[in-house]
């Protein structure tokens, strides 16, 4: 037998992807559904095959150019043939599998399919985690047939399309010629069996639609659009097949107080102006409890104060984010006489120009339009 790599058209040090790239060329031209089933182009055929499925493996390659065989089929250069794996390797190339199948026969387990549903949760619930209960209208196991979707007393019958494969076997037409491929059989819709006396209370689905109430653990720390799964909790499967998963989006109310960018809370406070420039202590309430803000003498309008671990805990771990409250002086309105002349006094002891309320006698007027 001529050298693999000058079957295969490629040089010696040619990469996995040039030999791929060949071989597929080559067996197109000379697979022996497209030549009429001429023996040079069969023999052709088998040789370049041969040649491919000894390259294409790092292994059997190495050995290859060591020895100039593959050794381990214990025949020297030029002895003994052996048939590869077609099907392996036009499976991996082509992405198509050859006539057999690994099912093995015997009715395939339709899965159900996956199913939706929204919990919406406090923003409370969501930093600190809550136990819902979630009620969905789902396909479960039929109860009177026991999910195989025949009448009590009846059984389904073996297919006669398909003896009870589910398969059918067709001769198609491929890049390669025509081939054998598997197909689920049309009479049966692959399960192998016809149900010939259906259940009368799921139709012969083998499940019908209930109302399933479930319990679900939030965890603390979820965040809106967060989706959980729940395995296994979905539609079950037509004719007792594995049910589908269960999809919960959690959809958070919006607080007024607090809002969250990853796992820090974000609020405000707002403060007096006199307590801006003075200091105070405020009596902050969190999500949780109260705790002491202490306000400097002369903090500016957003201000941050910081309360370490007293945020969003991180989901699945330990600890938790800050909270973050910034100050907001809220400049005094509504002035009475009195405040208006200390605010003035004020004012004047600082060196700073400001308008007199009384001077264009408006004092009442200007009140009102500062509200
Ligand atoms: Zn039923
Ligand atoms: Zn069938």
């Amino acid at each position: 037998m001529a050298d693999f790599y000058e079957l295969l058209g490629v040089s010696k040090n040619a990469t996995d992807d040039e030999i791929k790239r060949s071989y597929r060329k080559l067996a197109r031209e000379l697979h022996p559904d497209t030549n009429g089933g001429d023996p040079v182009a069969e023999n052709r055929f088998k040789e370049i095959t041969v040649a491919y499925d000894t390259l294409r493996d790092p292994e059997k390659r190495r050995q290859y150019d060591m020895f100039g065989s593959t050794g381990a089929r214990g025949g020297g250069p030029g002895g003994d043939f052996f048939a590869p794996n077609f099907g392996d390797i036009f499976e991996n190339i082509f992405g198509q599998s050859f006539g057999t199948s690994g099912r093995g026969g015997g009715r395939p387990m339709h899965q159900g399919e996956d199913m939706e549903a929204t919990v919406s949760l406090t923003f409370e619930e969501s930093v600190f985690g809550a136990e819902k209960e979630v009620t969905v209208r789902i396909p479960v196991t039929c109860t009177t047939c026991g999910g195989n979707g025949a009448k009590v007393g009846t059984a389904p019958s073996v297919c006669q399309a398909c003896g009870g494969s589910g398969q059918v076997r067709r001769v198609s037409q491929t890049l390669l010629g025509r081939m054998m491929t598997a197909a689920p059989c049309d009479r049966c819709r692959g399960e192998g069996q016809i149900i010939t006396t259906p259940c009368q209370d799921c139709r012969g689905e083998g499940r019908r639609t209930e109302e399933r109430t479930y319990r679900v653990e939030i965890q603390p720390g979820v965040d809106d659009g967060s989706i959980l799964r729940l395995t296994g909790r979905g539609p079950a499967g037509p004719r007792g097949g594995y049910p589908g998963n269960l999809f919960l989006h959690l959809a958070v109310a919006p607080s007024d107080r607090f809002r969250r960018e990853g796992n820090e809370l974000i609020s405000s406070q707002t403060i007096s102006f006199a307590q801006a420039a003075l200091g105070t202590t405020i009596e902050f309430e969190t999500l949780e409890d109260t705790v002491e803000l202490n306000v400097a003498p002369g903090t500016q309008s957003g201000k941050v104060v910081r309360f370490r671990n007293r945020g969003v805990p991180h989901l699945g771990g330990r600890g938790r984010g800050d909270l973050l409250v910034e100050l907001v002086v809220e400049t005094p309105r509504d002035l009475k006489e009195e405040e208006v002349s200390l605010l003035m006094r004020l004012a004047e002891i600082r060196g700073e120009k400001v308008s007199d309320p009384h001077e264009h006698g408006l004092f009442s007027k200007l009140k009102s339009a500062f509200r």
